[in-house]
């Protein structure tokens, strides 16, 4: 039996859980700061990192008091290193290492997206490998296939915006509040004139960005912009971009597992609580035949429990929980050098690993 405590603070949540064999959740806790970025508009990453400084110690004490444990009965301390803000980061790295000298326990370091993948174990543990994961949150929309533990590969992701950092800035354009996923499916929600008109060929039409290339990666910036430029009520606005970005989605998540085979399929990152992508995914699954997983909403968005998993699971198989990041920027680096990315200047490719999510002015 393995008890981590796990530690995540990679963007705006400081979290801090203890997981038994990886998915035995003992304790999870989280102090969302999203009350004090909302004046924002979003996270502001000075105002995070501190906060995440004022949160951390008291929540590791908490997590031991509520799980009832010493730090005696801790085998490893398991903390996210990246991608997400380095000011944020840097905290709960710090935290850990400081307690793995003290305590004595290994540090297990790993990848934020890892974390959001293996959600999907808290409630399958005997979950099937290969898996095709797709991670839609406010800094990552990404395809990874999980080959065993330890084992895995990038299939592709954004080239600039997330999916739920596009609905953040479209809230923000129809000025519906933040944190815009929630406000935008609202929205949505209403549209009924949209959908009639779209029946009849008139509604609103924005782009499907990325749609008719081959490769598995997703673009949602030109559609925001698309949004900017377009007339009409906010729900039917609304209405038209979630139906865009689910469509995108949906098509890459399909073509991606038929390509690599995958029959189990774990959608993760808090844009999984959308009901319209979840619907769509669901129908997907029943008509492919999937295993389908949507990790409980509370493991989705960004929690240490999830990271606890990863710990467990990665450094049992024996591999490192830290690589996808590394991998990523690789492939991006190699389609760079092949022209394939114009796009993307040195300082954008450090925006989507190192600045993401982040909405200043
Ligand atoms: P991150 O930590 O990368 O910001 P989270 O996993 O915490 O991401 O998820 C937050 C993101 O999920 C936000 O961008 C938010 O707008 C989006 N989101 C939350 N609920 C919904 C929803 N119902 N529909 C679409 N997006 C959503
Ligand atoms: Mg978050």
């Amino acid at each position: 039996m393995t008890k981590i405590l796990a530690i995540e603070t990679s963007c705006d949540d400081t979290s801090v859980a203890i997981v038994e064999n990886g998915h035995k959740v003992l304790v999870n806790l989280v102090a969302s700061q999203e009350k004090l970025h909302a004046t924002f508009g979003g996270v502001v990453p000075e105002v995070a990192s501190r906060e995440h400084l004022k949160a951390i110690y008291p929540l590791i004490e908490l997590a031991l008091k509520r799980a009832k444990l010493t730090p005696k009965q801790i085998d490893a301390i398991a903390v996210t290193v990246g991608p997400g803000l380095l000011g944020s980061l840097l905290v709960g790295v710090n935290a850990a290492k400081t307690l793995g000298y003290l305590w004595g326990k290994r540090v297990l370091p790993v990848n934020h997206l890892m974390g959001h993948i293996y959600a999907g174990f808290i409630d399958h543990p005997k979950l099937e490998l290969p898996l095709l994961a797709l991670v839609v949150s406010g800094g990552h929309s990404e395809l990874v296939l999980v080959g065993r533990h330890g084992e895995y590969k990038y299939l592709g992701g954004t080239r600039d915006d997330a999916a739920g950092e596009a609905f953040d800035k479209v809230a923000r354009l129809l000025q519906l509040g933040y944190p815009g996923g929630p406000a935008v499916a609202a929205e949505a929600a209403k549209a009924k004139l949209q959908i009639t008109n779209y029946k009849k060929g008139k509604g609103i039409k924005l782009p499907r960005p990325m749609l008719d290339e081959g490769d598995l990666d997703f673009s949602f910036s030109g559609l925001k912009t698309a949004v900017s430029r377009v007339k009409g009520r906010p729900a039917d606005i609304a209405h038209e971009f979630q139906d865009a970005v689910v469509d995108v989605l949906t098509d890459k998540l399909a073509r991606a597992a038929s390509r690599h085979q995958a029959k189990t399929i774990v959608l993760g990152g808090g844009v999984a609580a959308n009901q319209a992508l979840r619907g769509r995914v669901s129908e997907l699954a029943k008509a492919r035949g999937w295993q389908l997983v949507i990790p409980d909403f509370k493991y989705c968005t960004d929690n240490a429990a999830m990271i606890g998993s990863a710990g467990h699971f990665l450094t049992m198989g024996g591999g490192r929980a830290d690589r996808l990041a590394e991998q990523s920027e690789a492939r991006l680096r190699r389609r760079a050098s092949r022209g394939k990315l114009g796009v993307l200047s040195r300082r954008s490719k450090k925006y989507k690993w190192y600045n993401t999510n982040v909405m200043t002015s």
